[in-house]
């Protein structure tokens, strides 16, 4: 869940993160099995040959999985569901809507920044948003707004703080460097003002002003960059990862459109596990039950605030995971481009009402294995055990 691995993940390549110092690699062979968490030194031909063909018939799956890209991800019980795509790298746009992604729920703006040696300008920014817009156009794409701090420090801005998970990240960060915050909402509402296709996503609301400050300062550029004339401001909506803003939320009706959950920071604040610390790795689970009971609970809320709600963090690309989801009611799931087809593939096979029965039995369970384990259950005893992984049959032989 660090942002190496989800960087990892979006471009595709096979990454196991937290395995500690590993002996004699110069030279030797490595199968990095991304899945199963674990890699192999030294793998014996019979096993090299094993995994190739799980790597074949991995692909087979996916190709499968595929051709439903354009029906809709709709359960057999008629609950439709939105599968947007996460991105953050412009090579990493086109994939989402190969893969069928009905726009973009969260492009993740601080990428770009730090791949850059010093604060992109206005110009150069803007550059990115109208690729962005125009690819996508007219479906709908969620601009984070600069969500630095903590795991994704800037390689030109280092911040020296005791407990940086804690401190000055996402919009605090940005709402305390006006200058940093204008330039890119500027970018960003230039590019909206040609297409029309903008929602604007704050990470890491914790207080009420986060998200008024913000709002008044989007407002103001409008202004400016219209001279005057009035224009509707795009969809604004907060990210829900510290857990406390769940009581915000009655106070943001008239102020935001959307709520999207960030289940991953989510986790490890609900949690106090840090996402990217391998000493706690096996602590940090998704489905442990606070965490899905406050999601429900998240949910919830939105309900009754009637705002459009989703996910964003990357439970959504989880199978086991997105049939808890579906049974809470979810609407919208947003994830990695190369997981779109497989979960869509889920959702058009299973019922909400038979969902709903898995995540009932759920709520009585007290450890996250216990979960994984009902759900796995489940999709196996359905025929879709095939769903969760890729590579068991190799790792068994
Ligand atoms: C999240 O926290 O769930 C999220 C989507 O944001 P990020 O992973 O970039 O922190
Ligand atoms: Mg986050």
């Amino acid at each position: 869940l660090s942002h190496t691995a989800i960087l990892a993940a979006a471009l595709g390549i096979p990454a196991v993160m937290g395995i500690g110092p590993v002996d004699h690699i110069t030279g030797g062979e490595i199968i990095v099995d991304g899945d199963e968490s674990c890699i192999v030194l030294d793998p014996t031909r019979s096993l090299k040959d094993t995994y190739r063909t799980a790597i074949v018939e991995a692909g087979e799956i996916e190709r499968r999985w595929l051709d439903e890209k354009h029906l809709p991800a709709s359960t057999t019980d008629g609950h439709n569901i939105v599968l947007l795509a996460n991105t953050g790298l412009l090579s990493d746009v086109s994939p989402g809507l190969e893969r069928g992604a009905e726009g973009i729920g969260l492009f993740r703006s601080e990428i770009p920044f730090l791949a850059h040696e010093t604060f992109p300008t206005e110009q150069e920014q803007y550059e990115i948003y109208r690729h962005l817009l125009q690819t996508y156009h007219p479906l709908p794409v969620t601009i984070r707004v600069l969500d630095i701090g903590s795991d994704k420090e800037l390689p030109y801005l280092h911040v020296d703080e005791d407990n940086p998970g804690l401190g000055w990240r996402g919009i605090r960060f940005a709402l305390d460097n006006r200058p940093v915050l204008v330039t890119q909402l500027r970018a960003i509402l230039r590019a909206h003002l040609e297409f029309g296709n903008t929602r604007i996503m704050i990470p890491m609301v914790s207080h009420i002003s986060d998200v008024t400050n913000t709002a008044e300062i989007v407002d103001g550029i409008l202004g400016e960059l219209s001279d005057g004339d009035p224009v509707d401001r795009p969809p604004l909506g907060v990210m829900v990862e510290v857990p406390g803003v769940i009581a915000l939320l009655p106070h943001l009706v008239g102020v935001i459109d959307f709520v999207s959950i960030g289940s991953n920071d989510l986790t490890q604040y609900l949690l106090a596990v840090d996402r990217g610390n391998a000493r706690v790795a096996a602590r940090y689970d998704p489905l442990h039950p606070g965490v899905l009971r406050f999601i429900e609970d998240v949910l919830g809320e939105c309900a009754r605030m009637k705002f459009d709600a989703s996910l964003c963090g990357e439970m959504a690309a989880d199978p086991i995971a997105v049939v808890l989801l579906v049974a809470m009611g979810i609407n919208t799931l947003s994830m990695r481009a190369s997981s779109l087809p497989r979960i869509r593939g889920l959702i058009r096979r299973l019922s909400r009402e038979e969902s709903k029965g898995v995540l009932d039995r759920a709520r009585d369970l007290s450890d996250p294995e216990y979960v994984r384990r009902l759900v796995t259950d489940h999709l196996n005893s359905r025929g879709l055990g095939s769903l969760l992984t890729t590579s068991t049959r190799a790792l068994e032989s």
